[in-house]
C-alpha cells in the first residue's frame, strides 16, 4: 500500500508551459512569512518539499530560476508568471521544494508550522493552531 505521500502527483503553472510529477516526501505543508517569500509571491508562501529522485519535468520549455541569496534559487514559469520552487544551489542537497498552489491535487495536505513568522504583518492571520518559529528559531534548528 502506497500512503498518500508516496503517490505520484502532477503538477504545473498557470499556462502548462512548466508539468510536472514526482512523490512528496510527506503530507505536510510549512508556511514562510520572510520578506522575501512575501515579495515574491505577494503573499506568505505555502510549500512542500518534493522526493528529489522521483520528479519528472514532462514540459520545462517556460521554467526560470531565480538566484534569490548565496545558496537558493527560486523557480518560476517565465511565461505567465507562476511561483513553483524553491532549490539550493548545491545539486548534492537534493532539496527541491514546491510551491503547493502548482500541485493539481493538495487536498489531503495538512499544516504542519509557520516559520519566520516575525517576518509576517499584522493585517493576516491563519487559524490553526500549529507551531510558529521565528526566524532565529529556524537558524537555530539547521545549524
Ligand atoms: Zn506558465
Ligand atoms: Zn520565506
Amino acid at each position: 500500500m502506497e500512503t498518500e505521500a508516496q503517490k505520484t502527483r502532477t503538477g504545473s503553472c498557470l499556462c502548462s508551459g512548466v508539468q510536472f510529477e514526482g512523490r512528496l516526501k510527506d503530507n505536510h505543508v510549512e508556511a514562510c512569512h520572510c520578506s522575501m517569500c512575501r515579495k515574491w509571491s505577494a503573499g506568505p508562501v505555502i510549500a512542500t518539499p518534493l522526493d528529489f529522485d522521483s520528479v519528472k519535468f514532462k514540459s520545462d520549455s517556460s521554467l526560470a530560476w531565480y538566484k534569490s541569496s548565496e545558496w537558493a534559487e527560486r523557480g518560476f514559469c517565465s511565461q505567465c508568471g507562476s511561483n513553483l520552487f524553491y532549490r539550493l544551489q548545491d545539486p548534492e542537497a537534493k532539496l527541491l521544494i514546491c510551491m503547493v498552489g502548482a500541485l493539481d491535487d493538495d487536498s489531503d495536505l495538512h499544516m504542519e508550522r509557520h516559520i519566520c513568522v516575525d517576518g509576517k504583518p499584522d493585517y493576516y492571520e491563519f487559524a490553526d493552531d500549529t507551531p510558529r518559529l521565528t526566524s532565529e528559531e529556524l537558524f537555530a534548528e539547521s545549524s
